[in-house]
């Protein structure tokens, strides 16, 4: 099989962490999620976790080349390499996105498809100021949408569940600002392209997840 590359693109919010994970596993395709990658930088104390900080507290987009730079060296890695990726979080601004085109071009790959997740602003602000983060195995809850079998404990490893700081209501409103200035372009760059899809992400998690699989066509 070749390296399938698969972009989910949506605001902070819109579902595409849940989805990706259950589309890593139907697929056997890896899931590389910048905002995890930073994470792990973060908690690692690395230079690049360092650099990246103050950026992520106040909801800013950390600049591109450090991300890009990032992001290349997970795709170099074996099984991004042969398998290809699900993009959650990367691209997010026009110029990322013709930076990983060369990216992906430099090596005889190129994207598949690109996912749009549609959720209202309202929506989202809910979603965001619930969400609940395991400390260990990064699994995805919610607080009403989606809570854990035992509260403030992981279902897949029992680890601790957390909120990110910058899911905090002051961060949200900033998130959401930088996504329709810097992340929208990205919805008519790639329909240029005829490389988008949309799936309906205010449907319940189940509902979006199998019109994904539909456009994708897993
Ligand atoms: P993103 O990766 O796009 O930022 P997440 O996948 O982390 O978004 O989802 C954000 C929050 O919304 C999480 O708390 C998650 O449990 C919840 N969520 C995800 N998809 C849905 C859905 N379809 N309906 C309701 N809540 C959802
Ligand atoms: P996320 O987990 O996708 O919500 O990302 C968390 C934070 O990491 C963002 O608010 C940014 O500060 C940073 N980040 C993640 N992905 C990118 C990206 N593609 N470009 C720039 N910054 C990013």
């Amino acid at each position: 099989m070749n390296a399938r590359h698969i972009i989910l693109v949506g605001a902070p919010g819109a579902g595409k962490g849940t989805q990706a994970t259950v589309l890593s596993d139907v697929l056997g395709i890896p899931h590389v999620s910048s905002g995890d990658l930073f994470r792990d930088n973060l908690k690692r104390e690395t230079p690049l976790g360092l650099q990246a900080k103050g950026y992520m507290e106040k909801g800013e987009l950390v600049p591109d080349d450090v991300t890009v730079a990032m992001v290349r060296d997970r795709l170099s890695q074996p099984d991004c390499n042969e398998k290809g990726a699900i993009l959650d979080g990367f691209p997010r601004t026009v110029e990322q996105a013709r930076s990983l085109e060369n990216v992906l071009e430099q090596d005889g790959k190129n994207i598949d498809t690109v996912v749009y997740f549609q959720v209202s602003e309202q929506e989202l602000i809910e979603r965001l100021t619930g969400r609940r983060i395991c400390r260990n195995c990064q699994a995805v809850y919610h607080t009403l949408f989606n809570p854990p079998k035992t509260d403030g404990q992981c279902d897949v490893c029992g680890g601790e569940l957390y909120q990110r700081s910058d899911d905090r209501p002051e961060t949200v409103q900033n998130r959401l600002q930088v996504y329709f200035e810097q992340t929208m372009p990205l919805i008519d760059f790639y329909k240029e392209k005829n490389l988008l899809q949309s799936v309906d992400g205010q449907q319940d998690i189940e509902t979006v997840r199998s019109a994904l699989l539909d456009v994708i066509k897993a």
